[in-house]
């Protein structure tokens, strides 16, 4: 019997074990491992996953950048792929319907964020897509996308548009939603002036939402070498953020700043570009930032600085099919499932196009 065929009960539910990438230990390369899923209970999707994106959130929790990872971690929550199998009471999905799911894979659905479509700020704890302990099988965390196969809750898997690259789709679930969010909740218009820092994978779909949002979109970033192809995402202008001269003349102009950097780091600088009552969301430093912020960065033009985590699963959706209607997709690089610990290493570099996407049928 093949791996992906092996049925087991365990204590709490019946399980299915599945191939998959796992980092074992902190410190450690990924390797491939086999990892349990649930039996599909009522409200259940069996998803057969066809391409699985790679966010630096995954880089985070593999080396423990966040003190809250639990190990053995199967990262990846950009997942695309086919329904394989539904549970009775399933109503909103059929097999064979191309599906998502993002970082979230479920919430108390009780609290007044989880009422308001919000869950990602579930005041009960939302169950992220994986290092979250399993409500379902006991013992275990929950295992992300660099596996074959993932069972969701219906409420949590997201239509994706089918004519949109299949190949390409998959980090709308994170870097798409993380960008589309913020720029939805600041009201971002026509004419706005909206800079993006740093061209990464939330970047890069950061500068096409903002351009097809109509804003006037600023790329801010330290690699020049990606500046002229800036253009083709959407960009209007370039600003290289170690140039200080050119960061000086881009005082006082923006309405909005996206912060994508993912380590702490100097905002002083940053804070100084936005116009009076502007605010710059962090989406990327989750971790102390070491620079003190200048009071007076803020005070003495009623500057905000805020954070946004993901997006809910409705505003998700609703993200979706605004790419499905822009035709709006990532651009991507795919790599097979045995290359990831040279995407990381290329990522650390930032030397990635802007996102890489495993094509998980490389993982037998
Ligand atoms: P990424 O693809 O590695 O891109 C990050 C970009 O930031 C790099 O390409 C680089 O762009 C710039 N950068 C890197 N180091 C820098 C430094 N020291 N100073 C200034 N700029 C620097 O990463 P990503 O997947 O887009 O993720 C970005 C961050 O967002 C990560 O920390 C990730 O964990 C976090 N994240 C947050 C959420 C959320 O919900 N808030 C969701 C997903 C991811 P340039 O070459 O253009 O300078
Ligand atoms: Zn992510
Ligand atoms: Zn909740």
């Amino acid at each position: 019997m093949s791996l992906t065929q092996k049925t087991n009960t365990n204590s709490s539910s019946k399980f299915t074990t599945v191939g998959a990438y796992a980092a074992m230990k902190q410190g450690e390369q990924l390797v491939p491992h086999s990892i349990p899923r649930r039996s599909v209970n009522k409200t259940d999707v069996k998803i057969q996953i066809e391409y699985c994106g790679v966010c630096h959130s995954d880089i985070h929790y593999v080396r423990n950048d966040w003190g809250v990872s639990a190990y053995p971690i199967v990262p990846g929550h950009e997942i695309v792929g086919r329904v394989l199998e539904t549970g009775e009471d399933v109503s909103k999905y059929k097999k064979g319907d191309l599906v998502g799911v993002g970082c979230l894979v479920d919430s108390c659905r009780t609290c007044s964020s989880c009422k308001e479509g919000l869950e990602q700020y579930c005041e009960g704890g939302s169950s992220f897509t994986y290092s979250t302990p399993d409500k379902h099988l006991e013992g275990h965390f929950t295992y992300g996308g660099y596996s074959k196969q993932i069972v969701v809750d219906e409420d949590f898997v997201l239509r994706v548009p089918e004519n949109l690259n299949t190949q390409a789709v998959a980090p709308l679930l994170c870097a798409g939603i993380t960008t589309y969010s913020p720029l939805r909740h600041w009201k971002i218009k026509k004419g706005d002036k909206v800079g993006v820092i740093g061209l990464g994978g939330l970047g890069h779909m950061g500068v096409k939402f903002a351009h097809a949002m109509g804003a006037h979109t600023v790329v801010i970033t330290t690699s020049e070498s990606k500046a002229k192809e800036a253009h083709s995402l959407g960009a209007d202008e370039i600003l290289i953020s170690t140039d200080a001269n050119a960061m000086n003349a881009a005082s006082n102009q923006f309405d909005f700043l996206l912060n994508t950097v993912p380590v702490s780091h100097d905002l002083n600088p940053y804070m100084q570009l936005l116009k009076r009552d502007a605010t710059m969301v962090i989406v990327g430093a989750i971790e102390p930032i070491k620079s003190p912020i200048v009071g007076g960065n803020l005070v003495f033009a009623r500057k905000s600085i805020a954070g946004s985590l993901i997006g809910g699963i409705k505003e998700t959706q609703e993200m979706l099919d605004f790419c499905g209607k822009h035709k709006i997709i990532p651009d991507v690089e795919l790599i097979k499932m045995d290359e990831i610990n040279t995407a990381y290493e290329r990522m650390l570099k930032n030397d990635v196009k802007y996102r890489f996407v495993i094509d998980m049928a490389s993982l037998n």
